[in-house]
């Protein structure tokens, strides 16, 4: 099933997504975390109860000292009252040590002390006159004492030791998940960029060929736009922009064939008669009536060729004008054409020239009306936009491509306008007369790419310009044959 969401809901999944990949070892930190201050808190409290036990071993082993000293010299009181002190000293430290401990411990601590507290107070309270009492069960309750409090400091230190291993593997382990959860969440990051980035990049491109392809002049072009989201809105406006355009562009093209097709007739009868009222044998016209026929007569062949170029644009855009092979003999075909601009030329006083390369092939097929009407074109150009001067129509090549160009001494085209004359409708707007339509180099354009070609141009202005045709011969069987 697909799940349909708007971009801003995909790119929130993706972050929420994030948060729980960076969000799980966050939440393992923070138990470890609890954990590692549970550990710390109880090995404090075991330091202080072992601290606690080791200052009451201290005073039991005093209280034994004073008590033996006591037993040596039982005459002097000044051992017997230090026994007293250092007994007490050492039950109070004893008292100060219970409470770290566990009750067990704490109950069997104190009878150890109530001991050493009977016998002391049996051996120190004994009358002075008569036998001294003897000391034996005072020292062995602080023996008894000294070795039980022994006892407790090195359980804890034991313990101690123990949770400080505690301490350390937890945080260790924190160690582990926290560069563990940077790495998953830096390649969750990483995934999901390179997830959502790809497919975003991806579904921008095919808008961006669309485009492209829509700038060129196809509008059959239309994007994926089954997506719900933002991008996929955008698709939606674009196909259906392009549809729009699609319809403007099919009721152009027939409104161009009808008027065309509607305006040539009564045109092409107009030259018919034109041609007839201007034939001598059909009796002599007065030169007043020769000078206005013959300038309806220019003016109709002028509207007839423009419509020919409206058409033939037309059929160019809708790709209606398949290429037709012929055999061609550049030379001599290229000759016939440049002459017939000579009488032109001649009323500008501008030097036409061909040349013909040694390398230009001899025959071959090509579309011969496509090439006539691409090289008249420019000839016509190049004369149109030099005043005096020279063009220069060169033929070259080699087996399988013929190449040719137009130099001319004339106007030249300004470097900015040099990338759009070959749009339709355009024409140069530096103050220059304009003459045509600004369709002459689309058509041009239009034929030698239907025929596989290319064309360029370089021109600086004053200085004129050249246009460069490559359009691809195919060998003639006859020619295949005379080579092998
Ligand atoms: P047009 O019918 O107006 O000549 P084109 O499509 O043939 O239309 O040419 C487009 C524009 O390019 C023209 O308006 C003209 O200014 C410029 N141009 C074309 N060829 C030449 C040239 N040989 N010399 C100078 N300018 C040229």
């Amino acid at each position: 099933m697909r799940l349909r969401m708007t971009l801003t809901a995909k790119l929130g999944l993706a972050f929420a997504l994030l948060a729980m990949v960076a969000g799980l070892p966050g939440l393992l930190l923070l138990g470890g975390i609890a954990r590692l201050r549970r550990q710390t808190r109880r090995s404090l409290a075991e330091l202080a109860s072992r601290d606690a036990c080791q200052h009451a071993r201290a005073t039991a082993v005093a209280a034994s000292a004073a008590l033996r000293s006591h037993a040596l010299f039982p005459r002097d009181s000044r051992f017997g009252d230090a026994a007293r002190a250092g007994v007490a000293a050492a039950d109070a430290a004893v008292r100060a040590a219970l409470l770290g401990l566990t009750p067990a411990e704490s109950s069997s601590l104190q009878a150890d002390a109530t001991g050493l507290d009977g016998a002391a107070a049996a051996f120190l309270g004994a009358p002075t006159i008569g036998p001294p009492p003897s000391a034996e069960p005072a020292k062995a309750a602080a023996d008894a004492l000294i070795a039980h409090l022994d006892r407790l400091v090195q359980d804890d230190n034991e313990s101690l030791a123990k949770h400080g291993q505690l301490v350390a593997s937890t945080v260790d382990r924190l160690a582990i998940v926290g560069e563990a959860g940077l790495v998953a969440t830096g390649l969750a990051a990483l995934a999901l960029s390179l997830v959502l980035g790809r497919a975003w990049a991806r579904r921008m491109a095919a808008i961006r060929v669309g485009a492209e392809r829509v700038a060129t002049g196809d509008l059959h072009v239309r994007i994926d736009d089954r997506e719900s989201d933002e991008v996929g809105t955008l698709a939606r406006s674009f196909n259906r922009m392009v549809g729009e355009l699609q319809i403007l562009e099919e009721m152009k093209s027939q409104f161009v064939a009808v008027a065309s097709h509607e305006l040539r007739t009564p045109l092409t009868l107009i030259d018919g008669y034109c041609g007839i009222l201007l034939n001598p044998a059909k009796g002599p016209l007065s030169e007043w009536h020769q000078q206005r026929i013959e300038l309806i007569h220019g003016q109709v062949v002028e509207l007839l060729s423009l419509l020919q170029d409206l058409l033939d644009a037309e059929r160019l855009q809708t790709r209606a004008l398949a290429p037709v092979l012929e055999p061609i003999d550049p030379e001599s075909w290229a000759s016939g054409l440049v002459g017939s601009f000579d009488g032109l030329a001649k009323g500008k006083e501008v030097a036409l020239r061909l040349t013909v390369a040694p390398s230009t092939p001899r025959s071959g097929l090509a579309d011969v009306r496509a090439l006539t009407r691409v090289l008249r074109n420019l000839v016509d150009n190049a004369l149109k936009y030099t005043e005096a001067g020279e063009v220069e129509i060169s033929l070259a090549g080699h087996a399988g491509e013929l190449t040719m160009s137009v130099r001319d001494t004339g106007l030249g085209i300004p470097e900015e306008d040099l990338s759009r004359i070959f749009g339709r409708f355009y024409q140069v707007n530096d103050g220059r007369p304009r003459r045509g339509f600004g369709l002459g180099l689309s058509i041009v354009r239009g034929l030698v790419e239907r025929n596989g070609g290319t064309v360029k141009v370089d021109s600086r202005v004053g200085s004129g310009s050249t246009f460069h045709v490559a359009w691809p011969l195919r060998l003639e069987p006859l020619a295949r044959s005379e080579a092998s």
